[in-house]
């Protein structure tokens, strides 16, 4: 029997401002479509100005949504509660609706380390620099510090790269944290990630690196962009030698941890697998 949206689907959608790039909707509609469930995902278009009119229609309608830019940390005052890695982050990709109350979620963190660990990246102790100090950097350097990282943030505001080693400061027990312009950097990391959205429309011609003779030295470079499915920065580092690894599969990790937290259970290891595979060869 063909399934069409009902007055009885559950809802749940993705907000953001610009939105209309996000690949969430084609994750959660795939493992709906796949567990025939009568639930639908939708790409919202909320300005900012028009977060705070549109939570109690989120919460009458849907059952859980994403969050992304530029309301991660925006939609906090406006939840009744908060998980320990939103409180961590100071910011929220992921809400829980039940009974009429948000409860908000990071996933971030969790698509991080499942991204590295699906690829067999071993960061742990390792020199890892960061390019960019916004609030996916501040996801990934938590990560890494608790992985006994030794990290270096190199971003281009100078207050804004102080600002997130010093909160980091305040909450890692790894105090190896240090900060440059990215115009300072010499080699010497095994890993870098690059967290600025240099690489991506209408960006897609820069580099966000300037010296590149850093990545011969360099095992593993990380662009948390996937799209372009290969920014310039990782063909230039694929041309050095190096492992290379997009954005995709942390968006996708992070997606389905989303899952998790609005079914209240783990999906079936076989599906995730398969909706990956295919979402990566339709990008590719
Ligand atoms: P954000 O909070 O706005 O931070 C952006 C950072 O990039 C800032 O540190 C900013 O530096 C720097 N930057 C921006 N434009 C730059 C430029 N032209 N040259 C040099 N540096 C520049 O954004 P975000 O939320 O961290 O997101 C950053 C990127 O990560 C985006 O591309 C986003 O799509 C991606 N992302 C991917 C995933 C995933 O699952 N794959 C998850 C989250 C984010 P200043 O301080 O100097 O402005």
């Amino acid at each position: 029997m063909e399934c069409f949206l009902n007055s009885k689907t559950e809802l749940y959608a993705v907000i953001g401002d610009p939105i209309s790039h996000s690949l969430s909707p084609d994750i959660h509609n795939r493992i709906y479509k796949r567990l025939k469930e009568d639930k639908a995902y939708l790409a919202m278009r909320i300005p900012p100005s028009e977060l705070k009119a549109s939570i109690d229609l989120l919460r009458n309608n849907f059952k859980g949504f994403n969050v992304t830019i530029p309301h991660k940390e925006a939609i906090i005052p406006y939840l009744d509660e908060l998980d320990t890695t939103a409180e961590i982050y100071g910011a929220v990709n992921t809400v829980r609706v039940e009974n009429g109350r948000l409860k908000g979620y990071n996933t971030d963190g969790y698509g991080f380390i499942m991204a590295m660990e699906a690829e067999g990246f071993k960061v742990e102790g390792k020199k890892v620099l960061l390019l960019g100090a916004g609030g996916a950097a501040r996801v990934v350097a938590h990560e890494l510090l608790n992985k006994g990282c030794h990290l270096t943030i190199a971003n281009r505001s100078e207050e804004k790269r102080e600002r997130l080693k010093a909160e980091l400061l305040a909450h890692s027990s790894n105090k190896h944290i240090i900060t440059c312009s990215p115009s300072e950097l010499k080699e010497g990391y095994y890993c870098i990630v690059n967290t600025t959205p240099v690489g991506m429309a209408p960006l897609e011609q820069q580099l966000p690196l300037e010296n590149l003779e850093i990545l011969k030295a360099s095992e593993v470079v990380f662009d948390l962009i996937y799209n372009p499915y290969k920014t310039l920065l990782l063909k230039a580092a694929e041309e050095a030698g190096c492992r290379v690894l997009n954005g995709f599969s942390m968006l996708y990790y992070q997606g389905i941890k989303a899952q998790e937290h609005w079914r209240g259970a783990v999906l079936p290891n076989k599906i995730a697998q398969e909706i990956f595979v295919e979402l990566e060869n339709m990008l590719k």
